[in-house]
């Protein structure tokens, strides 16, 4: 049987960054009730497009510059993940960022690292009072989660018959395009939910992490 060919499926919050920029965005600029909307896509009471729709309408679009300058400056990203990028360039192996970010923060975040074909992530609209977001992939018809930026969906529409599906990931929005994976590679509360849901994963902590679990498969496969 030909051996399959690996594909990438990496988040960006969490994964990529150290912590979470929609979160480090509220924290910083949004008024006390983004909370309380932050619980409720917690406790699925509402979709994570719902939360994510209604925090960033909080606020103001002419923040547009401060807040990106903000996190321009603060987000941290993790050890490992240039030379990430260029291993799976010298391996030929496929790099897709599958997120749940906005593109005025991810797009920037990784110029010069990921081409902006190989970026999904939910956009933004500061044409009116407040931030709108947009969803250029959101669910199909497969997927009744109302995820924003849907990973299972994006999975299946660029994953053959023939690939080898490898997600990084950090957290619940991860969990099932964990599910349709053949290899999961996860940290923080993503472990936990592997472990919940019987999924098995390799753990990392830095990009170099990272590259150890795929060189190790490529000497297995
Ligand atoms: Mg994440
Ligand atoms: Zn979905």
């Amino acid at each position: 049987m030909k051996a399959k060919k690996p594909m990438i499926f990496c988040d960006f919050d969490g994964t990529i960054t150290n912590s979470d920029n929609i979160i480090a965005i509220m924290k910083k600029f949004a008024p006390a009730e983004w909370d309380d909307i932050k619980n409720k896509v917690l406790s699925q009471e509402i979709s994570i497009k719902e939360g994510v729709g209604k925090m960033f309408s909080l606020l103001p679009s002419e923040k547009k510059k401060v807040i990106t300058e903000y996190i321009l400056a603060h987000a941290e990203i993790r050890d490992g993940f240039k030379e990430f990028v260029a291993f799976t360039k010298e391996e030929d192996i496929p790099l897709y960022i599958v997120s749940g970010g906005i593109d005025f923060f991810v797009e920037p975040l990784l110029d010069g690292l990921v081409e902006e074909a190989n970026i999904y992530c939910n956009h933004s609209d500061f044409s009116g009072e407040t931030i709108n977001i947009l969803w250029p992939h959101s669910c199909d018809s497969e997927c009744n989660n109302d995820c924003g930026c849907c990973k299972p969906s994006i999975i299946r529409k660029l994953a053959k018959t023939d690939t080898f599906k490898i997600v990084i990931g950090d957290s619940i929005t991860d969990l099932e395009a964990a599910k349709l994976s053949d290899q999961v590679i996860a940290r923080d509360f993503l472990i936990k939910k592997c472990e919940e849901h019987s999924i098995s994963f390799s753990p990392f902590e830095t990009f170099f992490d990272v590259m150890d679990i795929l060189k190790k498969r490529e000497v297995t496969a």
